[in-house]
């Protein structure tokens, strides 16, 4: 935790000289799984209804199992750690049917676990038998957090949280009945809203909008939190603000699939509060989110005013865990968990930079920390991963994929 004072004794004094501190990174979302399939032949350039097809059938081909969704756990959080995401919530959405779905998730979460980084493993669906995914998800709950408030574990490193990818792929059953295992469980809701193909197939489908059907479903609530939300009316924004929601920026993803630039600085001034997140590696192909932060300041100015470096660097932090339920994360306060990044910023690419947390974003494109922080351990020193060999990391996903 964060003390104002002097250091306890024993502690480990770091050297911060030449580094501006941040709090650790929130990704608000990733689908940790899709870092095993990054630039997939055939994936890229597509529209979403060939992309979604594209990648179900590489999945079906590596077969997702406890293994898999491990191995590219590791490797995705690994990869967030290096650079500066603390905590990263993950959508996950590929369940095979007759799967050992807690044996996945347990997966995911002995990664983390084992790397010192904080998970939110949502337990997703994409098309799944709406009882079996409501089964699965409570069986998760009750075998990974079990009894613990708000799906969130003792220490803070573990939550778990539901959500169906949203309502181009799932009928109102899945809301509902996933709807009922948060309410038993006090979890958190995530699901994706208003990318292009979602507003195209609720219209041909229900003759309706995505956030009309969540509304009616129950699901536009304070305990949800809506990614993506590239494709919003004034009138839209007005109701989600007014609902409590909050949202969920991702330009990783949603630039390079075409679904267009979400409107920020109205979400913001409409009051909702709003994370980033990189989405998953079949369509970012990076979890990198302070590239994103950069990504997301850039495009900001095409769609209003341009974002301040600050304001943006806030939604990769604060913003993504107010949206997680997480007040303590994301946050440089005394009371708040100590997770932190020190961003060395003595180097040529940062000279001449007139305000170094601004310089952050401009500056320097691909920044990794010198040092990160999780819970007030240390987890990555001098550019280097210190709870894990990257190395073999990286080898044990390629040989499971056969790449
Ligand atoms: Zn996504």
């Amino acid at each position: 935790m964060i003390v104002d004072g002097p250091a306890p004794a024993g502690a480990t004094v770091v050297d911060a000289t030449g580094c501006v501190v941040t709090a650790g990174l929130v990704n608000a979302h990733h689908h940790l799984l899709q870092t095993a399939f990054r630039t997939l032949p055939g994936t890229r350039g597509i529209p979403m209804r060939e992309w979604l097809p594209a990648m179900a059938a590489a999945y079906t081909a590596a077969g997702v199992d406890p293994e898999l969704t491990g191995l590219a756990a590791r490797a995705g959080l690994a990869e967030a750690l290096l650079s500066g995401v603390t905590t990263v919530a993950d959508h996950h959405l590929t369940w095979p049917s007759g799967a050992d779905t807690v044996g996945m998730a347990r997966a995911a979460a002995e990664a983390a676990a084992g790397l010192g980084a904080r998970l939110v493993f949502v337990r997703g669906a994409a098309r799944d038998d709406p009882q079996e995914a409501a089964a699965s998800a409570d069986a998760i709950v009750r075998a990974l957090v079990p009894g613990a408030p708000g799906g969130v574990s003792a220490d803070g490193m573990l939550q778990v949280a539901v959500g169906p990818a949203g309502v181009h792929s799932d009928p109102r059953e899945t809301f509902e009945l996933l709807g009922e295992v948060s309410r038993e469980h006090g979890l958190r809701r995530r699901t994706q809203a208003n990318e292009v193909v979602d507003v195209e197939i609720a219209l041909d489908r229900y003759g309706a909008r995505p956030l009309d059907l969540l509304e009616r479903w129950g699901w536009l609530a304070p305990d949800v939190t809506l990614a993506h939300l590239c494709d919003v009316t004034d009138d839209e924004i007005a109701r989600v603000s007014a609902s409590g929601a909050s949202a969920t920026h991702a330009p990783g993803c949603d630039v390079p699939m075409g679904w267009g630039i979400a409107p920020v600085r109205r979400l913001l001034d409409a009051g909702i509060a709003v994370g980033l997140g990189t989405s998953g590696g079949g369509s970012n192909d990076a979890g990198h989110l302070l590239a994103d932060a950069r990504l997301a300041m850039q495009v900001s100015a095409l769609v209003g005013p341009q974002l301040p470096a600050s304001d943006v660097l806030s939604l990769a932090t604060s913003g993504s865990a107010d949206g997680l339920g997480r007040p303590e994360l994301g946050r440089l306060t005394p009371g708040a968990a100590a997770d932190l990044c020190l961003w060395d910023v003595s180097g040529v690419a940062d000279a001449g930079v007139a305000d170094p947390v601004a310089g952050l974003l401009w500056a320097s494109p691909g920044r990794r920390p010198r040092t990160v922080v999780v819970g007030g351990r240390l987890v990555v020193d001098e550019w280097r991963l210190l709870t894990a060999d990257e190395d073999e990391v990286v080898a044990r996903l390629f040989e499971r994929v056969g790449r």
